[in-house]
């Protein structure tokens, strides 16, 4: 899904947690960079090395909005630490994995990890077998489920819709101050 939809669909998923008495407004705001942060870290290699004096600064752009049909040509090791990042953000083994590690460590903040979930839960469903499919399972296997791409205009006006009638949903049922109480 669209980095903009991951940082909604969280900020929705936070404020609910919020309001259960899991999370402050600042484990809210972690759980939305938590949701964008899989698809964040894979750029970071390729930024080094676009960034850098010998690079091509226009390659980063390429590669953000890169389809599997047009992806730019990189240095192989640069495109392996970007592969492999982007397997690490998109796997259920991994987050499982910190998810139990926090958990044992009874990590008070721990309720933040449910935007790195969400992500992966969203990305699973909505990559096609043709569109980057999420290797949910590395590092056992790198293979993906051929869901519903989420790169098709019928998709985006749905999710967007359900974003909005999600947002109105949270701003009919806040918590209003008790009638009477403001001077
Ligand atoms: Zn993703």
């Amino acid at each position: 899904m669209d980095l903009l939809a991951h940082a909604l669909w969280a900020g929705v998923a936070g404020e609910s947690l919020r309001r259960r008495g899991r999370l402050g407004p600042r484990g809210v705001a972690a759980v939305v960079a938590l949701a964008v942060l899989p698809d964040l870290m894979q750029g970071l290699p390729v930024a080094a090395w676009t960034l850098a004096p010998h690079g091509d600064p226009g390659l980063l752009w390429d590669f953000a909005r890169a389809t599997p049909a047009d992806e730019p040509a990189l240095p192989p090791a640069v495109q392996a630490v970007a592969h492999h990042l982007h397997c690490i953000g998109h796997s259920a083994v991994v987050a499982g994995a910190v998810t139990l590690v926090a958990r044992a460590a009874r990590w008070r903040h721990a309720w933040v990890l449910a935007g790195w979930w969400l992500h992966i839960v969203i990305d699973v469903f909505t990559h096609s077998a043709e569109f980057y499919p999420v290797p949910v399972l590395y590092p056992l296997t790198q293979r993906g489920f051929d869901g519903l791409a989420w790169n098709t205009p019928v998709f985006q006006a749905v999710n967007y819709t359900l974003l909005a009638l999600a947002g109105a949903w949270l701003w009919h049922t806040r918590r209003r101050p008790p009638a009477g109480s403001g001077r």
